[in-house]
């Protein structure tokens, strides 16, 4: 059992307070705004036991040092980004486990949005929190890493089981389906998936979580193979060729002019 709280920060950020219910022990993923985090935290009276952010953007660790002038928790940073991380106290790598009362959560390095970034998986619960690197049908930008290195980040998220849910950094999955659609206008898992999404944001909800096999269907950053999605890449831009890694960095070229 697991559960996850979305907390809405700055303009469209996720926070997420994760809680073990058998121990009302908890951590925040990705602390943009310490106000917000810390109200929620007392209004369901848990005990955060750490700070898990997904990289060292100020819009996922912001809010750290108000929040630790607050509660002293443990701040995981990834090896090497220590300097990165406000109030960092615990380096992990790729494998480290970091126990939330009886939840276990598994680092996963997911490099590219930039050096350090990581994806929190709890395999026990099925679910991921992956930051900027996995957004519903979408991905992040390539601020520290190429199109090989982003591709490989994503197939390791993918690979994880398809019910698997998928808790973002951004509520952007609107205008990423949007673009998404313009490449597979035919998919019809994709179409689903927007009009489920329309009616979220209609009624002020959150689009999280996704799931790995809901955005294996439609993520055009996991679709690089779709025969649709090539052809329409090849009328934009006939020297695309059919090297995967260069059919995705076209992918990600059209989003960022999107
Ligand atoms: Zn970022």
């Amino acid at each position: 059992m697991i559960e996850v709280v979305p907390i809405p920060q700055l303009r469209d950020n996720y926070a997420y307070l994760v809680v073990d219910p058998q121990t009302q022990k908890a951590a925040v993923i990705d602390c943009a705004e310490a106000a917000p985090v810390l109200a929620e935290i007392d209004r369901r009276r848990v005990e955060v036991v750490a700070l898990l952010p997904t990289h060292h953007h100020y819009d996922h660790v912001g809010g750290h040092e108000d929040f630790l002038q607050v509660l002293k928790v443990e701040v995981v940073a990834y090896h090497g980004q220590r300097n990165r991380i406000p109030g960092a106290t615990r380096e992990v790598q790729e494998g480290d486990e970091i126990r939330i009362g009886s939840l276990l959560a598994r680092v996963i390095f997911i490099p590219a949005h930039t050096t350090g970034h990581v994806a929190y998986y709890f395999p026990g619960a099925g679910v991921v929190f992956t930051g900027d690197t996995l957004f519903v049908a979408g991905c992040g930008r390539l601020f520290e890493g190429d199109a090989k290195t982003m591709m490989f980040s994503l197939q390791k998220l993918a690979s994880l089981p398809d019910d698997t849910k998928v808790y973002c950094g951004h509520e952007y999955s609107q205008r990423n389906l949007e673009f998404a659609l313009q490449l597979e206008p035919h998919n019809r898992a994709l179409r689903e998936k927007y009009d489920r999404v329309l009616a979220l944001r209609a009624r002020g909800l959150p689009t999280v979580p996704s799931t790995i096999g809901e955005e294996k269907a439609t993520n055009p950053f996991l679709r690089w193979h779709s025969a649709e999605l090539q052809a329409n890449l090849r009328r934009l831009d006939p020297n695309v060729g059919h090297d995967p890694v260069k059919i995705f960095a076209k992918v990600r070229a059209l989003k960022d002019a999107f």
